[in-house]
């Protein structure tokens, strides 16, 4: 058996935290459909390993993905419930729609006409999730063109109607006013309701991200399709805020993701000394330095330079210098008795600091989404209980 190497960087997931939050999630909404969204590499968290807990969760009904790859991964993972692909799918790839069992959210007449017509000559039923334009302006069809898609739905035996409708909400969570999430949703309904006139009347209905699921339980409809929160990260202050002001309690989420490193060099710094490149960071007093081998290769963002500190010990070890690409230095002076090896924590919790997503978001003028959707695919991966 080979050795078990000690890891110079790796992300621990918390397989208790993720099904919290989904407990907490199901809660909210009282049991309406599960689609977890894993899209971005189950946002930063590993798609594979992720996939591999949520099999095992009944309170998840769907994964959401962007793209037929990620699809095929989750597959490979071991998942055998619902797919939904929230992204584009190539003309010339439709197959991987039949070859994986997956629902396509369908916007394009072309790429739907092509669906229909391969789903006939093969005999085989497609569910698609027709996305409605209610006011993102992203993906999405408008009322005008419902007719159109109503007349290729009806067209094709093995489409009928879609499945699902569904859109996605601009503005619900940068705000606190809610105004223009209120518009999309009556834009939704009516758009709804015109497709039930073209008998393309939809069986379900889904709009809600996390922020919509936490705050409006009328975008819940028949499906909810959350993300960042069930990683244990609220979507935005302002939600947390809304949240708040209605008298929500605080412990719903838990974060799932820690990112640990490990000192790999101990260096002591005269006075006037700089360090890194650029020379943006000089000593004023002796000074202990700790090198770590993680950089913005790794997801630790480039304006973290002379900006963010990691954990050791339980002590803020604050970054000096730029943030290489493989290396970053940290500022061990104050902490006593460091030794080769010993567990940098970057994100994630130390004795009593904890060092959070949304913390890196603010120093790199970053979202939480975006620190954790960098971490690097590469960086093993562990689950803890
Ligand atoms: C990413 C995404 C979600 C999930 O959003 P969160 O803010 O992470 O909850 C839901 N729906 C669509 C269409 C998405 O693209």
């Amino acid at each position: 058996m080979a050795a078990k190497r000690t890891l110079l960087s790796w992300i621990e997931l918390s397989r208790a935290a993720l099904n919290r939050n989904i407990s907490s999630l199901s809660g909210l909404t009282n049991g309406k459909i599960m689609a977890v969204s894993v899209k971005a590499n189950a946002y930063g968290h590993g798609l594979k390993e992720i996939t591999s807990i949520l099999k095992d969760n009944t309170g998840v009904d769907y994964l959401t993905v962007h793209s037929a790859e990620e699809a095929i991964v989750c597959r490979e993972a071991g998942w055998t419930r619902n797919i939904m692909v929230l992204g584009p799918i190539a003309l010339d790839n439709i197959d991987v729609i039949f070859d994986h069992d997956l629902e396509p959210v369908v916007f394009d007449k072309k790429f739907l006409s092509r669906l229909g017509r391969k789903a006939d000559r093969l005999g085989k039923v497609v569910r698609t999730h027709l996305k409605l334009e209610t006011g993102t302006h992203r993906q999405g069809i408008t009322a005008d063109e419902l007719p159109a898609f109503a007349e290729i739905f009806r067209g094709h035996a093995s489409l009928k109607k879609p499945y699902g409708a569904s859109m996605h909400f601009a503005n619900i969570e940068d705000t606190t006013n809610h105004e223009y999430a209120e518009y999309q949703l009556s834009n939704f309904k009516r758009m709804v309701a015109a497709m039930g006139v073209l008998k393309i009347k939809p069986r379900i209905r889904h709009t809600a991200s996390s922020a919509a699921t936490i705050l409006f339980r009328k975008t819940h409809f028949d499906m909810v399709r959350p993300g960042i929160a069930v990683y244990g990260h609220w979507p935005s202050k302002e939600t947390y805020l809304s949240y708040r002001l209605k008298g929500g309690q605080n412990d719903l989420f838990h974060p799932v993701l820690s990112w640990k490193s490990r000192v790999t060099q101990i260096k002591h710094l005269a006075p006037d000394s700089f360090v890194g490149y650029g020379c943006t960071y000089r000593t004023t007093s002796p000074t202990h330095l700790a090198v770590l081998p993680v950089g913005y290769f790794d997801g630790y963002d480039r304006l973290l330079s002379n900006q963010a500190y990691v954990l050791i010990k339980g002590k803020r070890a604050p970054v000096r210098g730029r943030v290489c690409m493989n290396l970053i230095m940290v500022d061990i002076t104050d902490i006593r008795g460091v030794r080769l090896e010993d567990v940098a924590v970057l994100i994630g919790a130390d004795q009593k600091e904890r060092l959070s997503a949304e913390q890196l978001a603010e120093w790199a003028n970053s979202i939480n989404y975006e620190i954790l959707a960098r971490l690097a695919p590469g960086t093993p991966r562990l689950i803890v209980p």
